[in-house]
């Protein structure tokens, strides 16, 4: 039987998608596999069309934006983003609020001055700094941030209003709630939290910003090079766009982002209400900066976390332990978990206080 999958990523994919993968995997289009075409036949390169439209269609992104889809996962996009952002300028401004933030911040230093604008380091990364503390560098080529923090389990629910372009890596939240992507200079994310299985990265990058990378860059990370090639520059993970296209289009299948999003918030509140109701369960986010994404929360009596690990894998809910950096448990609740994994999280939640409360 299929457990129940919190990982944080690669994550859970819904049934339906894997089972028409299963289905066509010996026998995909003119008898081959799509794990055996190239890159460049025509039904691949259809393919690459209809993922861009389904992306289009339920994101909304306006015809000044290129969509790519590059390899070296958020992390290459560390580097790449100040490679092809700089356009001659020396300051970026970073704003830190977790994990992946500090990681972005870190290797943009090897291409650029980075300024922090903010920082939750303060607070102990459990609220988000509000906006007019921020301290915003005019001279910027960007600014980056990362709407959600993958594992201190903290969310933008807003959108920062910045003269300069704003970068942001959606890895954990793309496609979990509707944004308005004109407000975006470069938008990008790993696949393989809320799009599919890991290997590719896709990449929204307004038009006007591509075409001045640094000469340092190279050729696969180069945006406007991606672009005329149209991500084909060299061999992109078929399969994993392949699998990409099936979540797409099971997204829109499912109604799409808004949809998505209601499912998104009764999940979350699901577990924050059970966390809420008790001193058992502990979440020490602000109420305004909790992840729908990734809910994360330690015990007031910290030698349970072992019994609880265990006696949840008992019950099909399976990779709950929280990031090594933070310890506790960590359940990553992406598009793809049902309503029903979430509540029987939830009820094994309950059961279990009242068992060792
Ligand atoms: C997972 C994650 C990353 C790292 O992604 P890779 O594809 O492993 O490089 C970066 N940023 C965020 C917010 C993430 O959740």
């Amino acid at each position: 039987m299929r457990c129940y999958n919190f990982s944080p990523g690669p994550s859970m994919l819904p049934e339906s998608v894997l089972k028409k993968a299963e289905r066509e995997l010996l026998e995909w289009k003119n008898g081959a596999s799509a794990l055996e075409v190239s890159h460049r036949s025509p039904e691949f390169q259809e393919l690459i069309e209809k993922s861009k439209q389904a992306l289009i269609r339920l994101m909304a992104i306006p015809d000044n934006y290129e969509i790519l889809f590059l390899q070296g996962g958020a992390t290459g996009q560390f580097a790449a983003v100040p490679m092809n952002l700089l356009r001659g300028g020396q300051t970026v401004d970073y704003v830190n609020t977790g994990l992946w933030s500090q990681k972005a911040i870190a290797e943009a230093g090897a291409y650029a001055e980075v300024r922090i604008a903010a920082s939750a380091e303060e607070n102990g990364f459990t609220s988000i700094p509000k906006m007019n503390t921020w301290k915003l560098n005019e001279k910027a080529a960007y600014l980056h941030y990362t709407p959600n923090e993958t594992v201190h389990g903290l969310e933008f629910y807003w959108t920062p209003e910045v003269e300069v372009p704003l970068v942001a890596d959606m890895s954990s939240n793309i496609l979990s709630r509707p944004i308005d992507v004109s407000q975006f200079g470069l938008i990008y994310a790993g696949a393989q939290k809320n799009m599919g299985p890991a290997g590719l990265t896709v990449v929204i990058v307004r038009k006007d910003l591509m075409g001045n990378a640094l000469p340092i860059t190279p050729s696969v990370f180069d945006y406007s090079l991606q672009a005329k090639a149209n991500s084909c520059y060299n061999t992109l993970p078929t399969f994993t766009l392949y699998m990409i296209h099936l979540m797409l289009e099971w997204l829109e299948a499912e109604g799409g982002v808004a949809a998505i999003m209601e499912r998104n918030e009764a999940k979350a509140k699901l577990l924050y209400d059970v966390i809420d109701s008790s001193d058992f369960y502990l979440n020490k986010i602000a109420y305004e900066s909790r992840s729908l994404m990734n809910v994360v929360f330690d015990f007031a009596k910290p030698e349970l976390l072992e019994v609880f690990l265990r006696n949840a894998e008992a019950v099909g809910l399976y990779n709950l332990k929280g990031h090594r950096a933070l310890g506790g448990v960590r359940a990553s609740i992406y598009n793809a978990m049902p309503m029903s994994g979430v509540r029987t999280l939830a009820e094994f939640m309950t059961e279990f206080q009242a068992k060792y409360g």
